[in-house]
């Protein structure tokens, strides 16, 4: 199929395109590079340097049949400091893609959602029927674009579906997490190793949880990206399928910290530092959706491998 992904040139987007390619589609990349590198974007796609605002410029009479969105502003402290960036770059610039698409008649949409909409549930296992209740802006911008998807199906000659990613890790070959500066616990965790950085600091280590640090549904990016090549075949005219993507089993920040000492056989030395601000104790979704939707199967479940796979990419980008 003739493809046009949003955010490409990004980390999630960057496996989501490898994966696209091998099985045979045809995709063209838009990003903005604000956060995205443009030799992330894998050889065999066409490359367009812009903004999602301005998508009817590349939309009109290219022939694409589906839309993948992953472009997106998705920094939970950015989003507090700076919400109107969210309700701009989240909120009005898929308002706008959306818009393009039905002018210029493409009808099909695949969206990166995220399990920040749930803010902090108070269930052990999140299902999509938990109630959406977001703690941060970044949260209530992705609520905000699958409320207006579900508006916009059932008006009209619309499909779109929502894959809420919990927390996305790993590495698939070449294509790896390269934030600057990096925020994320398992590439931050790989800098210690590197002895980039002296210590990790873990925020919080009295929640309600076995050992005290906040527990995350880790999923591997390769199973990420093979639920966007999945759901292709998922969309239907006139519905919004919403869809969690976690393996449904969690790790602890200490857990994952662990795992990255027996990977990299160093120290990774540790402090405690205060709860960062809106993260919830323990965030673990059922897959069981994905499953019965998609009929998509975590493959990499295991956490080591996920730290296995981005050990790997930083030792080979010497980052
Ligand atoms: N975390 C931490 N130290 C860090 C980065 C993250 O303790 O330097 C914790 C964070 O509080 C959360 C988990 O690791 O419980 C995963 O955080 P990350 O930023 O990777 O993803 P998020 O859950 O925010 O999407």
């Amino acid at each position: 199929m003739r493809l046009l992904v949003t955010g490409g040139a990004g980390y999630i987007g960057s496996v989501v395109v490898a994966r696209l390619l091998e099985e045979g589609h045809d995709v063209t990349v838009l990003d903005d590079l604000s956060k995205g590198h443009r030799d992330a974007v894998p050889a065999g796609a066409r490359f367009i340097q812009g903004r999602i605002h301005d998508a009817a410029l590349v939309i009109e009479g290219a022939g694409f049949e589906v839309v993948v969105h992953l472009a997106a502003s998705s920094l939970v402290g950015e989003s507090v400091e700076h919400p109107a960036k969210y309700e701009e770059n989240n909120v009005l610039g898929t308002a706008r893609l959306c818009n393009a698409m039905q002018t210029l008649g493409v009808n099909k949409i695949i969206v990166s959602s995220t399990a920040a909409v749930y803010g902090v549930p108070d269930v052990a296992i999140i299902t999509e029927e938990t109630e959406t209740a977001p703690v941060n802006p970044y949260g209530s911008s992705k609520l905000t674009i699958d409320n207006d998807l579900a508006l916009r199906t059932q008006a009209g000659e619309f499909a779109a579906i929502s894959l809420r990613y919990f927390n996305v890790a790993g590495a698939y070959g070449s294509f790896g997490e390269r934030h600057r500066p990096e925020t994320h616990l398992i590439p931050t965790a790989l800098e210690v190793a590197m002895g980039q950085r002296a210590s990790l600091t873990i925020f919080g280590d009295d929640f309600p949880t076995p050992d005290g640090t906040c527990v995350r549904d880790y999923i591997h990016v390769l199973d990420i990206a093979n639920a966007h090549v999945l759901a292709m075949a998922a969309l239907e005219i006139g519905q919004h399928d919403i869809v969690n993507l976690g393996n449904g089993s969690g790790f602890s920040v200490q857990g994952v910290v662990e795992a990255v000492r027996n990977v990299t056989g160093h120290s990774v030395p540790t402090e405690i530092g205060p709860r960062r601000a809106g993260d919830p104790g323990v965030l673990v979704t059922s897959n069981e959706r994905a499953r019965a939707h998609l009929g998509w199967i975590p493959e990499h479940p295991d956490v080591t491998t996920m730290v296995d796979d981005a050990w790997r990419f930083v030792q080979e980008r010497g980052a």
